[in-house]
């Protein structure tokens, strides 16, 4: 993979990246020994001086912590080099500074670099009295008590939300504290990873994978994980995550979650709600309900493309902190939860005939279209975005040949089609070419009223490159033979007229539809829409020309 990020130079990434997400973040500033701190007075609900709860760690990992520093979450978050732990220095500092006198609770991701460099803090903080919470949740590292213990994941927010909110309301250091290590323990993550993340400092990937390949249990880092496998379903993978986080929570009927599907960086937010979806329906099949839902790319590592499934096992008192209002950017502003996953699919009654004659010059349009997908893709992908193909798919794509009924009863089918299942220009102007087809009186009155609404609906004249460079040469023609129906010599006619026009757009520059971003660059391709409008006519050989 060719890698690379936006930056000014590798040595100036970080630094020049927390300026900006400082500028934009609506309280806080940034402290030159090494930590955000909020700008607003660090008070509860009621105005008293509060308990701060901070947290840091390796950046590569935002909007986790600095988007978490607000009001009823963090009062500072310490940045450390990506992927590496702050230093002593910068969390004493800020604990010190954030101490109101209620004492400062740490809220730890556990790895060795930050548990050692949080207990030197403290140890040089002495005079507040601080309490920890370490983050425990990731499942991949179970089993490892000889070692340095589970890794610290995605629950690292749900602990921030927890404790800061308890801090909020006014609990005392050992309050927040306790509900921040409830927090830890009921949870459980996991990750899987398909592609891994590339690091704008060193410019190396943060670990190798092969082409279809999928790490599961991958560290938010990039430490390896428990195995790597062949990509499968999402639906399996899933499951592969459950299996191990329910039995590890004891999950069972009637429990209820709090479930974060959580983006590395490098995922899509319609692959997290596809996950979520799975997570979700597949928790209910076990009679688990997921209270709260977060979907969202909250904990990351650099760019990875991957996902981590955090389950939080609810209580009553951590439902209501974890609902508490909270100024943080990056806390969602409303939570899902307790939905019933339903189909979301669109219900389209076809309106094709399915009985009748046999109709032959219908049936040659719709299968010299069938065949010719892709190309009709390629051409538009040449010239375009590179869905057309698709979207005459979409529509075409399905229908069973050959067509029976009358050209109206057809055309309107075909209109239909169209207008409600492709999608894109095409849909549209391609849907009322069939429209007025089927409602004209003669095949010259619906091509000419066809191209006038084409005309007003997208302001495209012959010359523009769009599929009316075939239509309304058709038109003319069929005009001047006073054609009624679509015979076969009339037929004829009319595809030399609109195939010559056709040909013609290879020479011209897109003006109208996505094509027209291209400029000069869309010359040299046929438009995959003329094309289309004069095989509607039939002739030619199959193929693009
Ligand atoms: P999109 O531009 O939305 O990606 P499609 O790929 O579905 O649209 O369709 C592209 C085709 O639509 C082009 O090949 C062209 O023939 C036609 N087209 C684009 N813009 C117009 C327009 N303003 N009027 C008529 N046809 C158009
Ligand atoms: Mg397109």
């Amino acid at each position: 993979m060719n890698h690379s990020a936006f930056r000014n130079s590798q040595d100036t990434f970080l630094s020049d990246a927390l300026a900006g997400l400082i500028a934009n973040h609506p309280d806080a500033r940034w402290h030159d020994v090494g930590f955000i701190g909020r700008t607003t007075p660090l008070r509860t609900a009621d105005g008293d001086p509060a308990v701060a709860v901070i947290s840091g760690g390796g950046s590569g990992h935002e909007p986790m912590h600095a988007g978490f520093v607000g009001q009823g979450m963090l009062a500072a978050a310490c940045p450390g080099l990506l992927f590496t732990s702050p230093n002593a220095v910068q969390v004493s500092e800020a604990t010190q500074w954030a101490d109101q006198g209620r004492g400062v609770v740490h809220v730890v991701k556990n790895y060795t670099g930050d548990v050692m460099n949080f207990t030197v803090a403290r140890n040089a903080a002495e005079a507040v009295d601080t309490r920890t919470v370490l983050v425990a949740d990731d499942i991949a590292t179970d089993g490892n008590e000889d070692g340095p213990g589970r890794r610290g994941t995605g629950a690292t927010i749900l602990v921030e939300k927890v404790a800061g909110a308890a801090a909020y309301r006014g609990d005392d250091v050992d309050t927040v504290a306790e509900l921040g290590k409830r927090a830890t323990e009921n949870s459980r993550s996991m990750s899987v990873a398909l592609g891994a993340g590339f690091m704008p400092t060193t410019g190396r990937e943060t670990f190798d994978l092969e082409a279809g390949q999928m790490e599961v249990g991958v560290g938010i880092h990039g430490e390896p994980g428990t195995h790597t496998e062949q990509v499968d379903s999402a639906s399996a993978i899933v499951n592969q995550v459950l299996e191990k986080i329910v039995p590890a929570l004891e999950l069972g009927q009637g429990d209820e979650v709090v479930c974060l599907v959580n983006g590395l960086g490098g995922t899509t937010p319609l692959e997290l709600s596809l996950l979520f979806g799975e997570a979700s329906a597949q928790l209910a099949q076990r009679g688990i309900t997921v209270a709260r839902s977060l979907v969202g790319s909250y904990v990351t590592a650099v760019n990875m493309h991957g996902a981590s499934f955090t389950l939080l096992k609810a209580d009553a008192e951590l439902l209501e902190l974890i609902d508490a209002p909270t100024s943080a950017p990056a806390w969602p502003h409303t939570l899902g939860g307790a939905k019933a996953v339903e189909p979301a699919t669109i219900t389209f009654q076809d309106e094709l005939p399915s009985e009748g004659e046999e109709n032959q010059w219908l049936t040659a349009f719709v299968e010299r279209l069938q065949a010719s997908f892709e190309s009709l893709t390629e051409l538009d992908r040449k010239a375009g975005d590179g869905d057309f193909g698709q979207n005459m798919e979409a529509a075409f794509g399905g229908i069973e040949l050959p067509l029976r009924g009358t050209d109206t009863e057809i055309l309107t089918g075909l209109a239909k089609r169209l207008l409600v299942l492709a999608g894109g220009t095409s849909g549209a102007v391609f849907g009322t070419l069939f429209t007025e087809l089927a409602r004209a009186e003669s095949l010259a009155d619906g091509l000419n009223d066809a191209a006038d609404l084409i005309h007003e609906l997208g302001g495209a004249k012959r010359g523009d490159r769009t599929m009316l460079d075939a239509l309304i040469p058709a038109a003319e023609k069929a005009r001047e033979l006073g054609a009624k129906d679509p015979d076969a010599e009339t037929l004829q006619a009319l595809f030399a007229a609109a195939h010559a026009g056709a040909l013609d757009t290879e020479d011209l520059a897109a003006k109208k539809g996505r094509a027209s971003y291209l400029g000069d660059r869309s010359k040299g391709v046929i438009d995959p829409g003329a094309l289309v409008v004069s095989w509607l006519f039939g002739g030619g050989p199959l193929s693009t020309r």
